[in-house]
């Protein structure tokens, strides 16, 4: 599925690629490895034919009625096929890994570096507002009474919440608009299970972490579920999915698509689980950064044209534009430098909104084109008149509720202590925001 000619014809690129978005990726121990592997092949090749002539030996022999003196050669040969078959086998799967590892290419548009290289391709909204005395979430969603921290840490630890009152219908009203403004865009709703086989997560281009600590670019940490009964069987590890990205993609591993039913466009309401420990500060702070998370994700598989994947990728940041600006947020969008990509991503854009609470940006939505990286991996192909080809998948983030009632919060606050919601300006037909400023 991993193409290793192309691969390996295209080695410049691969160390270039691999040192622009610092992945720990190694070009040059895969071409080592293949090196090894062309070298015992040859050697495996010419000890079978050497068994095939022994044993043309042995059958002459027998026919003569001669001693048969190449017994011991031929048993040693046998041996030695034996050993190279093994060692092979291993080689073959540790180019696998090598392979599995390898960072999408990645659109020349790319700025080259890390955080400080992102580029910052806009903005929107209204203007950042000067208030007085301005409260941070955790303050404002104390006084009204909406969200309860010191409940979630009784009941769960630290980093769980609990949303009340008008702060669950908040929680369901963004739901409701977000998949409002994707399905008006042609999405289709689709609720995804939370728990999903490992396998999978690394066929979306991560490495499960379990053990919560702070990722580096390609790692997610995760929970891992036990299911009664999956101990004693041999069945694959299960963890508690960390994006609804995972289980729609493991939706289609296998899948063999007729071109025409592409593209496929969903918008999931997914729950996300992240252990992700380490953070500190305002990092770490309410709502920003939790456990548990309910997220409203976009998800499309389309055909393999680059040109029509790329202009996707701008639908998609249109799509997050339009929900974000119409709860009145002031945001930023940006071109994601090369090393912060992860491993899936052939680009990305993440747009930022402001947090007076922070006084500071802060990350609300992220979207990637993935190309057929993910579907490689996970044997996503379709049909078309002149063969099969890997489809393309794209995922963007259309609501992170804890987070956008975050900077809703802050910057909706009013001078009373109050929030005010902005009219939901995109969707009047169904006006799911008026809910909270009642
Ligand atoms: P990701 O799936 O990592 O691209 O994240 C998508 C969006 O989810 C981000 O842009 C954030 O708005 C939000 N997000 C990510 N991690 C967390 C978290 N631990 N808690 C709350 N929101 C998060």
């Amino acid at each position: 599925i991993l193409d290793l000619k192309s691969i390996l014809a295209d080695e410049p690129y691969h160390i270039a690629n691999c040192a622009n978005r610092r992945s720990s990726a190694s070009m040059p121990r895969l071409t080592a490895l293949y090196s090894n592997y062309r070298h015992l092949s040859s050697d495996l090749h010419k000890r079978r034919h050497l068994r095939k002539q022994l044993a043309a030996e042995f059958v002459k022999a027998a026919e003569m009625g001669e001693a048969l003196q190449s017994v011991e050669d031929a048993q040693l040969v046998k041996e030695q096929i034996g050993v190279l078959e093994g060692q092979l086998s291993e080689i073959e799967s540790q180019m696998r890994e090598e392979m599995t590892m390898l960072p999408n290419r990645t659109h020349p548009m790319a700025p080259i570096g890390g955080t400080e290289q992102n580029e910052v391709t806009g903005t929107f909204g209204p203007a950042i507002s000067e208030m007085p005395s301005i409260m941070d979430h955790v303050e404002l969603g104390k006084r009204l009474n909406i969200v309860d921290f010191e409940a979630g840490a009784r009941t769960s630890g630290s980093s769980f919440y609990f949303l009340k009152g008008q702060g669950a219908l908040l929680e369901n009203a963004l739901i409701q608009y977000a998949l409002t403004i994707a399905i008006k865009h042609g999405f289709t709703p689709i609720l995804p299970p939370d728990i999903v086989n490992s396998k999978f997560i690394a066929a979306c281009g991560f490495l499960p972490r379990t053990d919560g600590a702070r990722s580096k670019a390609r790692e997610l940490p995760v929970y891992t579920a036990e299911i009664d009964g999956d101990q004693e069987s041999d069945s694959p590890l299960k963890v508690l999915a960390a994006t609804g990205e995972i289980p729609l993609a493991a939706y289609y591993s296998g899948e063999m698509l007729a071109e025409k039913e592409l593209p496929c466009k969903w918008v999931a309401v997914s729950h996300c689980f992240r252990p992700e420990t380490g953070h500190h500060g305002v990092e770490s702070r309410g709502l920003y950064r939790v456990h548990q998370f309910t997220k409203v994700e976009l998800f499309v598989i389309k055909d393999a044209d680059p040109a029509t994947s790329d202009s996707t990728l701008q639908d998609i940041v249109a799509i997050q534009r339009e929900i974000l600006d119409g709860l009145g947020l002031h945001c930023r969008i940006l071109n994601m430098a090369t090393a912060e990509l992860g491993a899936s991503a052939y680009q990305k854009y993440d747009i930022e909104g402001y947090f007076p609470g922070r006084l500071g940006w802060g990350e609300l939505t992220s979207a990637s084109n993935c190309t057929d990286y993910q579907s490689r991996r996970l044997g996503l192909r379709y049909r078309t008149d002149g063969g099969v080809k890997f489809a393309h998948t794209l995922n963007g983030t259309a609501c992170a509720v804890p987070r956008i009632i975050q900077a809703i919060l802050e910057n909706h606050q009013q001078l009373d202590g109050t929030v005010k919601l902005p009219k939901d300006r995109h969707t009047m037909e169904a006006n799911y925001l008026e809910v909270v400023n009642q």
